[in-house]
């Protein structure tokens, strides 16, 4: 080419070639897949500027997808007649510019057993995968804009590729002429050819035609009567709208007259793909007015907490020419909004009721960005029954319960519901909190994530139960009474409550039996408030504030340590060691309770004790 310009690919991008192009066990036919559903978005574009009376080149051209099989040259061609890139555009859509599609497929490609044809529709990158059966490719286009040029891309995919503004016109939209590869050429035959559109690409809203035959025929299958849409044909169609190989969980199909007419049909994809472990800002439905398709994934049209769903919603009650600010604030997409939310917390309500490992399975890969849905006050209720949690009565981490279970295996006396959180279960399962909960068999919530509690704060209770940190639970009524103490066992607790007070002064609050205690000898216990120790300390994160909180001391009356030291105090009711080991147990409660107490003071006074129980031992000894 005379005046072309060479230009590298981007690093990453030369990386997601080299992997396409020698990827061999897949499947390599979703290519067409890929190409035809650039073609559509193109002449959806193209669709939506006339709807909004822009100036358009050529706007009587037809709006289709035509597909050509060349035998002289070993080639297919994929021609449009959509928007249509500028040189500019060429450039940035399919070659130099970082994409972040990009680095996000790499990265789930790496994760092991994925292949490159089952996601590479996900990522903004699937244009790439036509070098499966490339071995040169060639792109002629002319953008929509009255003045544009045409322009020639070319590239064999392996680092570089070559543009070029043409002199001579050519029709609006976009060909891509695929030179396949010699193992790729079976692709060259119009059976094959009608039989993979058919697989993929039966939902194109665009006539597609192969060497003149139309082949797809399929309307837009949300407008159909539901008796009359088989059970695959939606999975098809969920297939077809998410390139997912895998079919839906399940999915809901609403068609409504009043108060707004429109129709959708909605799915929940069986994994999640969060993507870095975000909550990725990339949900919503694709929006449709009388089959012409307006936006994709519009978010105003579900909660972001069911921003897992896919699929789409059609309403002739919205203004063909709405601008996209305007649908914000569009009364109908509100209704439409709420409709839906409550159409597929109803259909979660009876995968619960019909399927209970389908339900759980749900949970897992969707309940991240579930539990956002706390803010909804509107559907409170529908939320509360369908958030799970791991709890004290599951056997291990993946178990689930919801408020109903526990509810419904509340003790006699139980008014409230317990939680506790922490990073996993192990470190909860040790903490001293829960010791007299496990013994008197009281279940306890376990809270994985930080949301859960501000979930549960917001929710407040379920079923009139109000959620309270174990840490702050009175169980003496639900355990029964407990033995008594003889008097004289009351006197020497009593002295030690008051040395206790006495050498922690104002660090702490107050000095009190506990009744939550078996194993542990000591532990603090916030003296104000609701809200649990974790809660706390993310709050005091926020406001970087560093200050440990003054709380109360629970003793355990039955420890053996807590019962030497009284035996220590009457012993000698001046000796230092006691002072110290008070200081000890309190930091060590501190420790236990996620605060960090004056390391440098605490290690001195711990080498201080370990030294006397040596000078203990070695008098011990020489006697
Ligand atoms: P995605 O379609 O997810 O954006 P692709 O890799 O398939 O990712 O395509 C990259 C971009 O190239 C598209 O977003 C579009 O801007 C442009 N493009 C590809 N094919 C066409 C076409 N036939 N007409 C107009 N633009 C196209
Ligand atoms: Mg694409």
């Amino acid at each position: 080419m005379a005046n072309a310009q060479v230009f590298e690919f981007q690093a990453e991008t030369k990386k997601l070639l080299d992997i396409i192009i020698n990827s061999i066990y897949t499947n390599k036919e979703i290519f067409l897949r890929e190409l035809i559903s650039n073609s559509s978005d193109a002449l959806d574009k193209v669709r939506f500027e006339l709807t909004q009376g822009k100036e358009i080149y050529q706007k009587d051209l037809p709006l289709e997808i035509r597909i050509e099989i060349d035998n002289k040259d070993k080639a297919l061609i994929v021609k449009d007649s959509g928007i249509g890139m500028t040189k500019g555009e060429i450039i940035e859509n399919l070659g130099t510019i970082a994409k972040s599609g990009t680095e996000e497929f790499l990265k789930e490609l790496s994760k092991g057993d994925k292949k490159v044809d089952t996601i590479i529709g996900r990522f903004g990158v699937g244009f790439y995968s036509v070098f499966m059966v490339a071995k040169e490719v060639e792109i002629r286009s002319r953008s929509a804009r009255i003045d544009a040029k045409a322009v020639l891309w070319r590239s064999d995919g392996m680092g570089s590729y070559e543009v070029q503004e043409l002199d001579q016109e050519m029709d609006r939209g976009t060909l891509i002429k695929v030179y396949l590869k010699d193992d790729s050429t079976y692709f060259l035959g119009k059976e094959k050819l009608k039989s993979i559109i058919e697989a993929h690409s039966n939902f194109i809203s665009f006539p597609i035609y192969v060497d003149s035959e139309k082949v797809n025929t399929i309307p837009a299958l949300w407008k159909e009567p539901k008796f009359k849409i088989k059970q695959e044909q939606y999975i098809e169609f969920y297939k077809f709208l998410t390139h997912d190989p895998e079919p839906p969980l399940d999915y809901v199909h609403i068609s409504v007259d009043a108060p707004v007419q429109f129709s959708s049909i909605v799915f929940i994809p069986k994994k999640s793909i969060i993507i870095f472990d975000t909550i990725s800002d990339e949900y919503g439905l694709d929006l449709y007015v009388n089959r012409v398709l307006i936006q994709k994934k519009n978010k105003e049209l579900i909660p972001q907490y069911l921003g897992f769903l896919k699929g789409v919603v059609d309403s002739p009650d919205i203004p063909l020419n709405i601008s996209r600010e305007a649908i914000q604030e569009n009364r109908v997409i509100q209704t439409i909004n709420s409709t839906i939310t409550k159409q597929v917390l109803r259909k979660l309500e009876e995968i619960w009721e019909k399927d209970k490992d389908k339900y759980n399975s749900f949970w897992r890969e969707h309940g991240k960005v579930f539990k956002l849905g706390y803010t909804d006050f509107q559907h409170r209720d529908m939320f509360s029954k369908l958030i799970r949690f791991n709890s004290s009565r599951c056997e291990d981490e993946s178990g689930l319960v919801s408020l109903e279970d526990y509810v419904n295996n509340m003790k006699e006396n139980q008014t409230e519901i317990y939680y506790i959180s922490g990073n996993d279960r192990k470190s909860i399962e040790n903490s001293p909190y829960l010791e007299a909960v496990k013994d008197a068999d009281i279940e306890v919530l376990y809270l994985f994530e930080p949301i859960d509690e501000f979930l549960l704060q917001a929710i407040s209770e379920y079923k009139g139960k109000k959620f309270k940190p174990v840490e702050h639970a009175d169980i003496s009524k639900i355990k029964g009474k407990t033995k008594e103490s003889s008097p004289e066992d009351k006197k020497r607790i009593d002295e030690l409550v008051a040395k206790i007070k006495q050498v922690l002064k104002d660090r702490i609050t107050d000095v009190r039996i506990s009744s939550r205690l078996s194993q542990t000898p000591v532990c603090l216990v916030s003296s104000t408030g609701s809200m649990s120790s974790q809660m706390h300390k993310i709050i005091q994160m926020i406001n970087k504030d560093t200050s440990v909180p003054k709380q109360v001391l629970e003793i355990n009356p039955e420890h053996s340590l807590v019962k030497n030291l009284c035996s220590m105090l009457k012993k000698d009711p001046k000796d230092k060691l006691i002072d110290h080991i008070i200081e000890h147990l309190y930091e060590l409660a501190l420790l236990q309770n996620g605060y960090l107490p004056n390391i440098n003071d605490m290690a001195k006074r711990s080498y201080d004790i370990i030294n006397k129980r040596g000078e203990f031992y070695l008098r011990l000894n020489e006697k």
